[in-house]
């Protein structure tokens, strides 16, 4: 049986900040772009306005903190301290796994929910071809060292056409790590990938097809779950007759960038099409054009986005294409 898809929710909303964009990283995949989002590091002072400004817009929101490498930020304690006493549901940390600045010492798991860790193999050998050499070591000791401390830890996969056939084999890795959620992520249309051509065909790094997707990502992630990990990964492709809805129109979702640009939906990102910003000390509405403008655009494709970034049929030859899901359209595979 199909795992559940998880619903979108308006009464839940998610913000998720990137305090710097600067990484010690350069992952092939890297969804930055420097050129749209700057190369600042947020100060704490205006870390702590904007959240607060955005905690009394959607009070109780979950947030995340990510970069670049957040973990390289001075003051990440700071800003977590400053979401808890701002009342955010939820807060978790996106790291590679480096951990600077001694965070973990700085922070105790009553003030972060969860460490998540990025990992895009079960092998040094396939992680490092796409993250570089020496990141799947010092990630899984990041692990272990969380765990050690008492934190809750999940681990986020981007899959492409490089990982795709070591999927199943991150089951006993995760386990042994402890990890209790696994979020398989999609290779994005966004950054390094979409500029270097990841489009099926495009290059060596490829996302992977939709056949493929729908036979050995569901799977694995089977496979996973039953080891007792939560697994969440994209729907990506909807099933014939299913309800297209977009994350922009019925969810509450903050992408928000050092230079001040707050996106609704992450396809956006490369471009100037946020539809909020932080100007003058205030979020305020961006003018037309906008991505809420193509919310409400509606194409037999399904994500207009997706069909602007990436047009053409996604399934083999002589079969339908199957509608694209909205990006941020999640499936859940329970423990057990
Ligand atoms: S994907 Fe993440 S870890 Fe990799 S270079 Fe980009 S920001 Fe750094
Ligand atoms: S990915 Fe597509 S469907 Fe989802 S929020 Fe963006 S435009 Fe809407």
């Amino acid at each position: 049986m199909a795992p559940p898809t998880v619903q979108f929710c308006r009464q839940t909303a998610n913000v998720f900040l990137h305090v710097l964009t600067r990484c010690n990283l350069r992952c092939r995949h890297c969804y930055i772009n420097p050129e749209q989002h700057g190369r600042s590091r947020l100060p704490i002072r205006r870390i702590e306005r904007w959240l607060g400004l955005l905690a009394d817009r959607s009070p109780g929101a979950n947030l995340v903190l990510l970069g670049g490498e957040p973990t390289l930020h001075p003051d990440l304690a700071r800003a977590v301290r400053a979401a808890r006493r701002l009342g955010y549901g939820s807060v978790t940390i996106d790291t590679n796994g480096y951990l600077f600045h001694d965070i973990l010492e700085k922070l105790s798991p009553a003030e972060v929910d969860v460490f998540s860790f990025s990992l895009d193999g079960a092998t040094a050998a396939t992680n490092d071809r796409l993250r570089g050499r020496g990141s799947f070591d010092a990630c899984i000791d990041g692990i272990r060292r969380a765990r050690a401390k008492g934190f809750h830890t999940s681990l986020i996969t981007t899959v492409s056409s490089a990982n795709v056939a070591e999927l199943a084999a991150m089951g006993p890795l995760l386990e042994e790590l402890g990890i209790e959620r696994f979020f398989i992520q999609v290779l994005g249309l966004r950054g390094k990938a979409a500029r270097s051509g990841c489009g099926p065909g495009g290059s060596e790094l490829a996302r992977v097809r939709a056949s493929a997707w729908g036979v050995q990502v569901p799977a694995a992630a089977a496979a996973i779950a039953r080891r007792g990990i939560r697994v969440i990964y994209p729907k990506v492709f909807l099933e014939p007759g299913e309800k297209f809805e977009c994350a922009g129109l019925v969810a509450d979702n903050y992408f928000v960038f050092p230079n001040g640009r707050v996106y609704r939906c992450p396809l956006c990102e490369d471009y100037p099409l946020h539809s909020l910003a932080f100007e003058g000390g205030r979020l305020a509405q961006r003018p037309k054009l906008n991505e809420k403008d193509l919310f409400r655009l509606e194409i037999p494709e399904g994500c207009v986005m997706h069909q602007l970034i990436q047009p053409g049929p996604a399934a083999p030859a002589g079969r339908p294409a199957p509608r694209i899901a909205c990006c941020l359209l999640k499936q859940e595979r329970e423990p057990g």
